[in-house]
């Protein structure tokens, strides 16, 4: 096995368990109770769950969803929680490494273990937002504090060598993306009459401009409306339920941007307009 299939590995792995923490951190930062102690119980009998019922997803399965002594059901999240993230750690480490690039590099790992902790960040996020309507503070702030200097570690995220243009591409990133959807906040709430957005997206927004640059998260902020928009609509109909979660449609359009951000960038810089050159030039 080269370099690249075991890291690609070792993060599906990682994710598995990075997913089984994001579950106690989904439960417990609204509540602002520590998300490291006590151990992680039973809801119906209070039993401490042994570390071998918790192997993600696994456990899960084994025991049919259920608590191994009062027969409890847990719900269906945990698995899917922690599913999820093994699936995108295992395939950002693909995507980052070992598709149409240069391989493994100190660089190239240091990129995929930023992309890594801002996936963990937005899958709390989805599942926060889609249960308490809220976003919590201490993943967006810290977020939006941890991007510059996560920028000048690895500059390669802005496509650059430079430390100092890392850093103020960052930067720009930040201020554009929580800049840009809290003056549309703004301007929905002129016309509206009512709260478009929460401030917890403008945060959030702020952490996706640092680590992704302003194209990036414009580009993020368009998949999420749209997306948003679809199954937004959709879901209003059936459910109609007056609040729309927009975290989860703004983390979605974010992993599109880190997968695909390259190609969309060719298509939109090169292509399109060729295209449309190709319409009117014979
Ligand atoms: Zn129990």
């Amino acid at each position: 096995m080269g370099i690249e299939e075991t890291v690609i590995a070792a993060s599906g792995a990682l994710g598995l368990l990075i997913g089984s923490f994001l579950n106690v951190v989904i439960i417990r930062l609204p509540k602002n109770e520590s998300i490291v102690h006590p151990r992680s119980h039973c809801s119906g009998c209070g039993e401490t769950i042994r570390w071998y019922d918790n192997i993600p997803v696994l456990s899960y399965l084994l025991l049919r969803g259920k608590c191994r002594h009062c027969g409890t059901r847990f719900s269906a999240r945990y698995a899917i929680v922690e599913l999820v993230t093994g699936l995108l750690f295992a395939a950002l480490a693909w995507n980052t490494l070992a598709r149409g690039t240069g391989g493994a590099t100190t660089e190239s790992v240091a990129r995929l273990g930023v992309y890594l902790y801002l996936t963990a960040a937005l899958v709390a996020s989805t599942f926060i937002d889609l249960e308490h309507q809220i976003i919590p503070d201490e993943i967006s702030i810290s977020g939006c504090v941890l991007a510059p200097i996560l920028s000048m570690l690895v500059p390669s995220l802005h496509g650059t060598n430079g430390r100092m243009e890392a850093l103020g591409l960052s930067v720009l990133g930040g201020i554009v993306g929580a800049g840009g959807i809290w003056l549309i906040g703004v301007f929905g709430k002129l016309i509206f009459r009512k709260e478009a957005m929460g401030f917890g997206d403008v945060k959030l927004m702020g952490m996706i401009g640092g680590l992704l640059g302003w194209k990036g998260v414009g580009l993020t902020f368009l998949i999420g409306c749209v997306s948003g928009s679809i199954i937004g609509l959709l879901l209003l109909a059936i459910t109609k339920s007056r609040y729309l979660p927009f975290a989860p449609y703004l983390s979605f359009g974010a992993m599109v941007v880190v997968f695909f951000g390259r190609e969309i960038g060719v298509f939109l810089g090169t292509t399109y307009p060729e295209w449309i050159r190709s319409l009117f030039i014979h």
